[in-house]
């Protein structure tokens, strides 16, 4: 399916038009969409431009390329899967795929890499690696709800896009408060503040499902903090990154995405409320 029939006229469209058409698509792209049809579909369609045979417009849509990449059934455009039941890309999967960029196309001119999961901060500090120098005729797309999911390294070396308007909800103050609460808590030996923070999550499924989401987000920052070093995070991020191993952090990471999980299995909320607090606990030794 065409960009123009995925995504109607719109700006983002006439974007990705004018990118593929330009034969110059960056070697990163990302995109950002709540619905994950959608976005497979927009990188299904930027595999065909890129990779395409013709000398026209791309996608041709008609060519043996752009017809076996609609079908799903080109050899050189690979999705890079999650093992062993995993909630996120590992950095093992992403060494995977980083190795095998660099062996020949089977068929055409060069390799698609689709990351349709998400991927844990060491899997992105790896795909990093390679988008620093990134191999000739290799395009790496990747298919996230919420960009700001990506360290911000990652995201600085791909052309970002965002397939539909942001109309979903906005966290509330609430969440973020309680969000900040519970990063501040992590480091501290005292158990107190992290059952009183975690505790105010039982609130409501929305308000604590925000809150999962803003920490994941929180640790993600510690993270790209330990590894850049820089300064200018907030005193809640700054607190983790000297307190915590990078161990922690990333296993920290893990435990929000498994909450989100069981959040979205609808399973009970004390305790969820309990299991989170119980592996923050666990996490930061
Ligand atoms: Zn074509």
């Amino acid at each position: 399916m065409s960009f123009a029939k995925l995504l109607g006229g719109s700006e983002v469209c006439r974007q990705l038009e004018a990118l593929s058409g330009s034969r110059r698509l960056p070697h990163a792209v990302v995109l950002e969409s709540r619905d994950e049809k959608l976005g497979r579909s927009v990188a299904n369609e930027l595999a065909a431009a890129f990779l395409c045979e013709s000398e026209g417009v791309r996608p041709c849509g008609v060519c043996r390329v752009c017809r076996k990449v609609r079908e799903g059934v080109h050899p050189d455009v690979c999705t890079v899967e999650t093992t062993g039941g995993k909630q996120a890309t590992g950095v093992g999967e992403i060494r995977a795929m980083i190795s095998d960029c660099f062996i020949k196309p089977n068929e055409g001119a060069g390799k698609v890499y689709f990351i349709f999961d998400k991927m844990t901060p060491e899997a992105q500090n790896a795909l990093l690696k390679i988008l620093e120098e990134p191999p000739q005729n290799v395009l790496f797309v990747i298919v996230t709800e919420k960009s700001t999911l990506l360290l911000k390294t990652v995201l600085s070396r791909s052309a970002l896009f965002k397939l539909l308007d942001d109309q979903g909800e906005k966290p509330s103050d609430e969440a973020f408060e309680i969000a900040v609460e519970i990063a501040r808590a992590v480091p501290q030996n005292i158990e107190l503040p992290l059952l009183a923070a975690t505790s105010r999550m039982l609130k409501s499924r929305e308000l604590a499902k925000q809150v999962l989401e803003i920490l994941g987000e929180f640790f993600t920052l510690a993270l790209e903090e330990k590894y850049l070093g820089e300064g200018g995070y907030e005193e809640y991020i700054t607190g983790m990154t000297r307190m915590l191993r990078r161990s922690s952090i990333v296993k920290l990471f893990d435990v929000v995405s498994q909450a989100q999980e069981m959040l979205s299995h609808n399973c009970n909320m004390n305790i969820l409320v309990t299991w989170l607090c119980a592996n923050i606990r666990e996490s930061r030794h």
